[in-house]
């Protein structure tokens, strides 16, 4: 099953969840990517994870990734002396740096950042957006806000601030730590959550040093505004629809994705969109028919991922969520107008960037009605630039690097398997058609289009695309799969 479906699943492991047999159980039903969520949790807890989730990539023979996902800044009210107060249209209150218990006419918000950013008129959103403030007056200690959607304010509540920009530096101090164990643990994405600018993804790249990829999530609309250098800089990206959906407009969150998820594909960039997929099944063991519709819509946008949060981490049906997906994934991907639509997807536009090598491949492959793409390569870029065309063969990289493999895990259409370098061309022929075989990516004689670079074994030099028919498995080999 994992080989026939190309959009991945992202399964957020939590208290429901990150016990060993649980893992398994997950990875077995078809999560690819598993996210662990620094702002939940121990690092002993996830050091326990990361060793489970390891154990069942192992058990499963199947490179599962992991994306440690930091918390990034996270801002917050006081507290009141009651624990909380009730605001009415109109109400006015006021928020400063005084961190004294808060009343009905004012309280604690320790950000002066949020004080030096905002101006008359801005949106202070408290839980969610439930409750809305706007600014009538501001000074860099504190301001006055009218209540423009009532509500409660309580103990530390968190805030958004959508439309000013923050001056801070996008790593707290938290995050700084949670990423040094998340490195050591050899995590193989990191997430940077309330990305407002280049400069943000620069950071932790800086940080990061090549040791996993960097992911921006794309939770503020200063992000969208600023996509095109975002992705300039970073190796995967999430439309973070939780926030996403706070700091915009309902109306404004459906759009966003599509352009988000259309830019990262332009430039061959994993992407995932997250967050209440399968909301309902927290509690119900059958999604809504509106929920099905939302996965298969990413579907058909050509999303690489979908992911599953408080469905994993902390719902009543763990398993059942991921099996759910992977049901709505695997229906949507066998109608017969998916590349149609996905092509559609990304408009009319033919001076797109595209790969010659990739879409000669991609072109063979659909011309040799071939049974799936098979190219080595070692940092993954190969198996991604093919991706990037959304062909309709399953991909199949080979690679000497299990942590290039485990990558690979977030990209559409791609399963990797560890393999050497070709010692020359009949050995690329002979590695590519058994590995095609072994793995049931292909059948015994079936055509199979072979993408490698020459000189082998030299990173960048992908310049060869190759026709060759699959080898029947050896003795004693799993025999091949049905696609
Ligand atoms: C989101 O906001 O959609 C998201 C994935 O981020 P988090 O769950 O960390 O708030």
């Amino acid at each position: 099953m994992p080989l026939r479906r190309r959009s991945k699943i992202v399964a957020t492991l939590g208290p429901a969840s990150r016990d060993r047999a649980m893992v398994l159980a997950l990875a077995r039903a078809g999560a690819d990517v598993f996210r662990l969520n620094f702002s939940h949790g121990s690092h002993a807890d996830h050091a326990e994870t990361v060793a489970a989730i390891r154990s069942a990539g192992l058990e499963i023979d199947r490179p599962l990734a992991i994306l440690a996902d930091l918390q990034g800044p996270k801002f917050r009210l006081g507290r009141f002396a009651e624990g909380r107060v009730e605001l009415a249209v109109g109400d006015e209150i006021r928020l400063d740096l005084d961190m004294t218990p808060g009343t009905r006419e004012r309280v604690g918000m320790p950000h002066p950042e949020i004080f030096q950013a905002i101006a008359p008129g801005d949106l202070i959103l408290v839980d969610d957006g439930k409750v809305r403030l706007e600014a009538v007056t501001c000074s860099p200690q504190g301001g006055t806000f009218r209540c423009t959607q009532a509500g409660t304010l309580s103990d530390r509540k968190g805030v958004n601030v959508p439309s000013a920009d923050l001056d801070l530096s996008p790593l707290t101090d938290k995050d700084r730590a949670d990423l040094s164990f998340a490195l050591e643990q050899k995590v193989d994405y990191v997430a940077l959550s309330f990305v407002q600018r280049a400069a943000d993804v620069a950071e932790l790249r800086r940080l990061v040093n090549g040791r996993a990829r960097v992911l921006a999530k794309i939770e503020k609309p200063q992000a969208v505004a600023r996509l095109a250098e975002i992705l300039d800089l970073c190796d995967a990206v999430m439309v973070a629809r939780g926030d996403l959906g706070v700091e915009y407009a309902p109306e404004e969150v459906p759009i966003a994705q599509k352009q988000i998820v259309r830019a990262a594909r332009e430039r061959g960039i994993p992407v995932i969109v997250a967050t209440q997929m399968l909301d309902s099944m927290m509690v119900n063991a059958t999604p809504t028919r509106a929920e099905a519709s939302d996965v298969a819509n990413a579907v058909y946008e050509g999303a690489d991922a979908l992911m599953l949060s408080g469905e994993t981490a902390a719902g009543a049906h763990p398993v059942a969520s991921v099996e759910m997906m992977a049901r709505i994934i695997l229906r949507t991907e066998a109608d017969p107008n998916l590349p149609f639509l996905m092509q559609a997807e990304m408009g009319t536009d033919d001076s797109r960037e595209t790969d010659p090598i990739a879409l000669a491949a991609c072109q063979a492959a659909a011309a040799a009605r071939a049974a799936c793409l098979v190219p080595f390569t070692a940092t993954g870029t190969s198996a991604m630039r093919l991706a990037r065309e959304r062909p309709v063969q399953p991909i199949l990289a080979l690679t000497p690097d299990p942590a290039i493999a485990r990558r690979l895990a977030l990209v559409w259409g791609v399963r990797a398997r560890i393999a050497g370098d070709p010692a020359d061309f009949e050995d690329m022929a002979a590695r590519a058609t058994l590995a095609a075989t072994v793995s049931g990516a292909a059948r015994p004689g079936d055509q199979i289009v072979i993408v490698a670079g020459v000189p082998f074994g030299t990173p960048g030099a992908t310049n060869l695309v190759r026709l060759a028919r699959a080898a029947p498995a050896p003795d004693g080999a799993p025999g091949p799969t049905p696609r």
